[in-house]
């Protein structure tokens, strides 16, 4: 499978992918950040642990999200 190799914004390294992990509750200020809804479960209530990939640099330590670094390369 052909991988697009990402860049970084800031020193032009080639980024690498990072999983990251956050607990949410549905009734938190943040909750509305994140999908709560899932086509099997309903709805979700009360602490929801969501598992995302971001884009990690290990030169300068940026980490980029998939939403922008989609806008970042919409905009080249
Ligand atoms: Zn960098």
């Amino acid at each position: 499978m052909f991988i697009r190799k990402h860049k970084c914004p800031n020193c032009s390294s080639i980024l690498k992918t990072k999983k990251v992990s956050k607990i949410v509750n549905s009734k938190s200020e943040e909750a509305k950040n994140f999908d709560f809804s899932f086509p099997c479960d309903g709805y979700l209530v009360g602490d929801v642990k969501f598992i995302w990939y971001v884009f990690h640099c290990d030169v300068c330590n940026a980490e980029i999200s998939k939403r922008e670094m989609k806008e970042l390369e919409s905009a080249q």
